[in-house]
């Protein structure tokens, strides 16, 4: 697998305070990458540090293949669209004026695209509003247009939908999701909702005191927080071979029980079994949420609302 950004063993040291600490993750190219983690956890360090808004205390990082000591990095940065923290837009300029001005910071030769990425992120029909009359959610989407400026291919999004109503939201997952899917773009987006993430995100980075504590994908993650039934019998055995010739998946525990990981007709499964003189003894729907799936990882609580 290709991979936009690797980090190995990073470290961001404040004093003898480490807020990142022997950090090390892998951001497969064109995937959602979910960096989900507590307030104060490390996000925005590990995000200024791979912007080149801070220089690591130790380990490494590559973007596009380049480490970060090589000199290269400075192109691969601009494949790279970022916010960081709040969105970087003058409020006291119109939607176009702002990409404009971002235009001329990055030298561009021309304000060609403006239009198609102002439609992109809907905020084509802004006219002369300055952005200060914006809502906190098209100043969302007018930070994105602004990092998209210059074509980057990959888009590092530091808690986006923070402090957004329930339709804000749901704009910004649906141009992030657009953003991946037709142009291809790897982003990488930090978020202390799980939940949120999760109808993102193909792979996840979960940080805690300043380190991964697990890398995987929307794969393992929603095999982990399936649901699954837990079911006693007198005899595994048959139980086994109903489950067979139901066609439901399962992995027995004992002699006496197992997990079934389905929807389950009980009656129906009860009526097999007695056929094949089996007794059910007890059933228990187990269900590891996403939540407590993130709680036993990283401990502590989490906070819902994005604030
Ligand atoms: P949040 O969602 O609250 O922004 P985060 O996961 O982004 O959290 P960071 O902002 O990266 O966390 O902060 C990680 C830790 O580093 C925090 O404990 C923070 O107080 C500390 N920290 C960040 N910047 C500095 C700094 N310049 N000096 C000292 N400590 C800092």
């Amino acid at each position: 697998m290709e991979y936009v950004l690797e980090t190995s063993a990073l470290g961001k040291s404040y004093g003898h305070f480490k807020a990142l600490n022997n950090l090390s993750m892998r951001v497969p190219k064109g995937s959602i990458y979910g960096f989900i983690g507590k307030n104060g956890a490390g996000k925005t360090t590990l995000i200024r540090v791979i912007c080149g808004l801070q220089a690591p205390s130790s380990g490494s990082y590559s973007l596009y293949g380049k480490k970060n000591t090589e000199r290269e990095i400075v192109k691969s940065r601009r494949r790279m669209g970022a916010i960081v923290e709040t969105p970087a837009i003058y409020l006291d300029m119109t939607a176009e004026e702002n990409m404009q001005q971002q235009y001329r910071i990055l030298g561009l030769p021309s304000f060609d695209g403006i239009e198609e990425t102002l439609r992109l992120v809907g905020l084509s029909g802004t006219g002369k509003k300055k952005s200060r009359h914006f809502s906190l959610g098209m100043r969302q989407r007018l930070g994105i247009a602004v990092a998209l400026a210059g074509d980057p291919d990959f888009l590092v999004l530091d808690e986006p939908v923070n402090g957004l109503d329930p339709q804000g939201i749901i704009e910004i997952r649906e141009l992030i999701l657009k953003l991946n899917r037709e142009r291809q773009i790897t982003i990488l987006i930090s978020s202390h909702l799980l939940d949120e993430l999760s109808k993102l995100a193909t792979h996840y980075g979960f940080i805690d005191g300043g380190r991964i504590v697990r890398e995987m994908s929307a794969a393992q993650l929603e095999a982990a927080c399936r649901k699954c039934i837990r079911i006693e019998v007198s005899d595994t055995k048959p139980l086994a071979k109903v489950l067979d010739e139901m066609q439901l998946e399962y992995e027995i525990l004992s002699d006496k029980e197992a997990h079934v990981f389905a929807k389950v007709n009980v009656s129906q499964l009860a009526l097999a079994l007695k056929k094949n003189n089996c007794e059910i003894l007890s059933l228990h729907e187990r269900d590891e949420s996403l939540e407590s799936f993130y709680m036993n990882l990283v401990g502590g609580s989490i906070r819902k609302e994005g604030v």
